[in-house]
């Protein structure tokens, strides 16, 4: 054959490059790096040739590249070698081996079989009557048909150059596909993405997988401000600690400089070492670069594929900037730009997913010098109060514990128990050394996910395990939800329902309990106290109901009914010719708080044709004592219309003596507790004749309270206390058996 017939094929076969088998051998879904070593089989048993043709090849070499030789003397021996190596360039195949076809019988094992499309083929022959069919070259994408005698030196240096050049252009192709399938199926997998952090984890582990190395990335968005210091919203590998930092915190200085000096410069970055690619945001998109650690520099087809990807990559934090952007409207709090409370009911959701025993916890913690800092120094003090608040919770609950503003100055944290310690909210306390609050003071109420189905019922119990914090008075209360408290509101919540029908129906009755004068054991007047006789005959006592009717604001209807059912008393005593003897009533602070009482209070005692110094009101030292001038105004308001003050517990609470000054209440009632203590504690005894002091420099009567014993009627007459209540007298009793009671009473008659 001249040199002309041959050369045409093998042209031929390099224009109409037969479509390449995307099966390739390797992993389909990584190109390799740029040829840097090549391998070139020669399968022929024709010893002597074989030498002649390593002796020519030692001095070849492909692009400054020494290849590798591989001999087989046999197609079997071949095959076996090509298999375990499938990067193989060039193979030099003699036609005529055991058989007469032999070669080609492997050309059609490496074709069909063993699916390599890639490997460059060139036959060779010693006689010239054997050549292969045309077809068959075509077929089987034969590049070069030769006769080994016409193989000089300077030929085969040429064929294999050709060829080498072929296979590396195929090389390329085959991976650039390899690589759009890939970036394919990347993009796909981005789109599937449910947020930024999703989305960045998804990215950096399709830029490790496109480019063949371990995913050792990080993805980094520019703050709103420019001040701010990037945040990294996705990391993996050996950044997989700095998730959710400030670029700043990455200790490798090149990495942090690099990624820095992409968003900087708006620029992709490379290095021998790594990749930075930029993305330049839009409206909703804030700039972004990711990093990935290549540790190798990488090639042009990378370069080309990686612009592709990245273009894709691009358009997708778009997107989903756009979806978090409304994610973050609905539950992210716009000042504090962290979760809110749909964030956190969110969170509770997915955590009450989880199958117990569920080790997640929720704390909920209020900021309690927030209202006072708003109203003193202003709401951007408050916010500002708030931020450091937010900062200070931050580093005592740190990450994967959430923090969510539920509203105001109501903060939660949910994460797991061993972070989320209510104990550790005294941390919050200690160390606030900002310009904002030396000290943060705050109620916390901690709750169990194991005991709860609905988040819901998580957010609406810790909100009022917080109230309940509140109410204990002193400040920074910690209350632990307990489940056998649920129990008990269960409970209560079913007696409220009750009560509700009783009040309605006018079911709540009243007993009197007679006040006695000690000097001549006289009745002066009888405390009126509520009692709920229930349809079966059971009797709930005030301490039970009371409470629950000032919860749910029944104590208003509820306590002008005892009201009517006092004056109506009055009344009847009137009438049987005690018209000098008092009734006290209890009054409670929501039926003080509301501005229709007093009116409501004249206008009653006007029905029943009474003057109001008959009523004496009984009101807790602790309202009594409350600061709001609305209670103040109330009271000096029932004063100047007559009413008889008295103040009820007297010694339970913290009196100020202007205050008490200024209130000329008519009597002071000792708390039975500390009558209950006579003769046993010295301090209860110096209360109880320092209150009796008190009354007598003031002005004011005063009534021991919950009087049971002789001796303590004489230690308090001895003393100076000239009034008592207890069963020492009487019990609570009927208003019968209490007419009863005053019509023979010795001082009566006397
Ligand atoms: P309080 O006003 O301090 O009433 C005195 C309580 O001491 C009454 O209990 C009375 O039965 C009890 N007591 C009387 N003598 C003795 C005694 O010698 N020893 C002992 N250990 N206790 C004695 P009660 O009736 O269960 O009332 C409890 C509380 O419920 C009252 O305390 C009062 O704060 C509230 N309350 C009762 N009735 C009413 C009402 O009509 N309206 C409002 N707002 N509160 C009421
Ligand atoms: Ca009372
Ligand atoms: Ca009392």
């Amino acid at each position: 054959m001249g040199d002309i017939e041959k050369e045409t094929p093998s042209q031929d076969l390099f224009q109409f490059q037969p479509e390449v088998d995307s099966a390739a051998p390797d992993s389909p879904h990584q190109f390799r790096p740029e040829m840097n070593d090549f391998t070139i089989l020669s399968v022929d048993d024709d010893e002597m040739f074989q030498n002649s043709l390593r002796l020519s090849l030692s001095g070849f070499s492909y692009r400054g590249i020494a290849p590798r030789i591989l001999v087989a003397s046999s197609a079997n021996e071949a095959a076996k070698l090509l298999l375990e190596t499938p990067s193989t360039a060039v193979l030099l195949l003699d036609i005529v081996m055991e058989t007469d076809d032999a070669g080609l019988r492997l050309v059609r094992t490496i074709r069909e079989v063993l699916g390599n499309s890639q490997l460059r083929i060139v036959l060779l022959t010693g006689q010239p009557g054997i050549a292969p069919m045309q077809s068959s070259l075509e077929t089987y994408d034969i590049s070069d048909y030769w006769l080994k005698t016409d193989l000089t030196n300077e030929r085969l240096h040429s064929i294999l150059t050709a060829n080498l050049r072929t296979f590396e252009q195929i090389d390329v192709l085959n991976r650039a596909r390899r690589g759009l399938q890939s970036i394919v199926e990347a993009s796909n997998s981005l789109a599937k993405s449910s947020g930024f952090e999703d989305f960045s984890r998804r990215m950096i582990h399709e830029l490790a997988s496109l480019l063949g190395v371990s995913e050792d990335g990080i993805v980094c968005v520019r703050g709103r401000d420019q001040e701010q210091p990037p945040k990294i919203i996705g990391s993996a590998g050996r950044f997989a600690s700095v998730l959710n930092q400030t670029l700043d915190t990455i200790n490798d200085e090149s990495v942090r400089d690099l990624i820095q000096h992409a968003l900087d410069e708006q620029a992709n970055m490379e290095t021998a070492m790594a990749q930075v690619l930029f993305f330049p945001g839009q409206a909703v998109a804030p700039p972004a670069a990711a990093y990935i650690a290549t540790n190798r520099r990488i090639d042009d087809t990378e370069r080309e594929l990686l612009r592709v990807f990245a273009t894709n990559i691009g358009t997708g934090l778009v997107n989903v900037a756009l979806t978090s952007q409304l994610d973050r409207i609905a539950y992210e709090d716009g000042l504090l730009e962290i979760a809110n409370g749909n964030a956190l009911k969110r969170g509770v959701q997915a955590a009450l997913e989880i199958p117990p025993p569920r080790r997640r916890k929720v704390l909920f913690i209020e900021l309690n010098q927030y209202a006072r800092s708003c109203v003193s120094l202003g709401v951007e003090q408050g916010d500002r109060l708030l931020r450091a608040f937010a900062k200070r919770l931050a580093a005592a609950f740190p990450p994967p514990c959430m923090i969510a503003r539920l509203h105001e100055d109501i903060f939660a944290v949910l994460g797991p128990e061993y972070l989320v310690r209510i104990e550790y909210v005294n941390r919050l306390e200690a160390g606030a050394h900002s310009p904002e609050a030396l000290f943060f003071g705050a109620e916390a109420a901690s709750l169990d996910l194991n005991h709860f189905t609905s988040a819901q019922t998580v957010i609406a119990t810790g909100l009022l395990l917080l109230k309940k914090a509140g109410l204990k008075g002193t400040s920074g209360q910690l209350v632990e939800y307990d489940p056998n408290v649920e129990e008990e509101t269960r409970r209560r919540y079913a007696l409220s329902q009750q009560l509700y029908k009783a009040v309605l129906n006018r079911e709540i009755s009243v007993v009197f309990q007679p006040q006695i004068d000690l000097t001549d054991n006289r009745i002066v007047g009888a405390e009126i106290l509520a009692r709920w006789t229930r349809p079966d005959g059971s009797t709930i006592f005030p301490a039970d109901f009371i409470p629950l009717a000032e919860a749910n604001g029944l104590i208003v209807p509820l306590g002008q009914q005892i009201l009517e059912q006092a004056c109506s008393a009055l009344r009847s005593m009137d009438e049987a010719g005690f018209p000098a003897v008092t009734l006290a009533v209890n009054v409670s602070p929501v039926q003080l708080g509301r501005q229709e009482f007093i009116d409501e209070l004249i206008a009653t005692t006007r029905r029943y044709g009474l003057s109001p110094d008959r009523l004496e009101l009984e009101i807790t030292e602790t309202v009594a004592m409350d600061e709001h001038q609305h209670a103040n105004d109330v009271l000096s308001t029932l004063r100047r219309k007559g009413f008889a003050i008295a103040i009820d517990d007297f010694g339970t609470g913290y009196s100020s003596l202007t205050k008490l000054r200024s209130f000329e209440a008519a009597m002071l009632k000792i708390d039975g507790s500390f009558i209950a203590g006579l003769g046993e504690s010295i301090q209860n005894e110096m209360i109880v004749e320092m209150i009796i002091r008190l009354g007598e420099r003031m002005n004011m009567r005063v009534l021991a309270e919950g009087v049971e014993t002789e001796q303590q009627a004489e230690w308090l007459q001895s003393r100076g206390c000239m009034l008592a209540q207890g069963y020492l007298y009487a019990p609570p009793e009927s208003f019968e058996q209490f007419l009863a009671r005053l019509r023979n009473s010795p001082a009566k008659t006397a």
